[in-house]
């Protein structure tokens, strides 16, 4: 649930005698990140193996504390197990689906952790903010991992539901979880995010290189013939990048093609009633 307290959202009791002081302050900092405008979304273009076209990008997010930026890894954690993950993702999803209305991005792929996809009225959340915006139920793309199958009860049918608005989801981080492709496959996702733990030897001439891009080759094969789309994240040089185009990647995405960037001219949400 979200309530909003003292300004800020109340998920997590503060007195509770977990977690160390440090986690104790960066919850209490994170909990007013959202109205002390800390919290910034950067997007990373992801391009077309074969014209390498912006097919689209992804959005990832940034905390811009005075002391420094905060790297996701370390607070997407903190977000998640205290329950500030939903009205955070919350900011990330209308500010996404806000640079698609501008016309800064022109689809954009966000990231959504499990809490926030089991919240029972997450369908209705999206849906409202892609009607509010008015884009596209296309342009905007949702990207899970394998612990939103895991814990959600009736993930699939929440899946169909997106699919059905004509907003599509994508399995990111594929292959460093339990999922095989066959149990993917049966899901109503559309695109397949391949880890970038994949790439370490992707393009090596080795033994081990040439084996990897077999076994890339092979899982590329399956994913297509079940209908997904295949991603590759982590793409650093161009020995991947050409690899990757070879055995049939459709998109790539990776330092090679961009870093995840600022949009030079993001607005806050209330600006935006004032600007339309
Ligand atoms: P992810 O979804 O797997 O995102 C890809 C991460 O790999 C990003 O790290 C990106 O900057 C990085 N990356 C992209 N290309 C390359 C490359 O060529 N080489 C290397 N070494 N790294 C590359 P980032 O931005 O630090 O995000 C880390 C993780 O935090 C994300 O992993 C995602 O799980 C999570 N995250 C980020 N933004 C959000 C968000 O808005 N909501 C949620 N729930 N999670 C988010
Ligand atoms: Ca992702
Ligand atoms: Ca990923
Ligand atoms: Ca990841």
């Amino acid at each position: 649930r979200v309530k909003r307290a003292g300004g800020g959202y109340a998920f997590f009791d503060l007195n509770q005698d977990q977690g160390s002081p440090i986690e104790i302050e960066q919850l209490t900092a994170l909990n007013h990140a959202i109205e002390r405008d800390e919290l910034r979304l950067v997007f990373q273009p992801i391009v077309e193996a074969r014209t390498l076209r912006v097919a689209g990008h992804e959005a990832l997010l940034r905390w811009e504390r005075q002391s420094g930026t905060v790297s996701p890894e370390t607070f997407i954690p903190l977000a998640e197990s205290s329950g500030l993950i939903v009205p955070i993702g919350r900011w990330v999803i209308r500010q996404a689906a806000l640079a698609v209305a501008r016309k800064q991005v022109d689809c954009v792929s966000v990231n959504i952790s499990a809490l926030e996809f089991q919240q029972p009225d997450f369908v209705k959340y999206i849906e409202t903010v892609v009607q509010e915006m008015g884009i596209q139920p296309h342009q905007l793309y949702l990207e899970l991992t394998e612990s939103c199958l895991l814990h959600a009860e009736r993930y699939s049918a929440v899946i169909q539901q997106l699919f059905a608005l004509g907003i599509y989801t994508a399995l990111d981080d594929f292959g460093t979880g339990y999922s095989s492709l066959t149990a993917v496959a049966h899901l109503p996702v559309k695109i397949l995010k391949i880890d970038r733990s994949f790439m370490v030897e992707i393009g090596e001439s080795s033994v081990t290189g040439v084996k990897a891009l077999e076994v890339l080759r092979g899982v590329v094969t399956i994913a297509k013939a079940y209908g997904l789309t295949i991603v590759a994240e982590g793409v650093e040089t161009e020995l991947q990048a050409q690899a990757l185009a070879e055995v049939d990647c459709t998109y790539l995405q990776g330092y090679l093609f961009g870093r995840p960037m600022p949009l030079p001219d993001v607005l806050l949400p209330q600006e935006k009633a004032e600007a339309w």
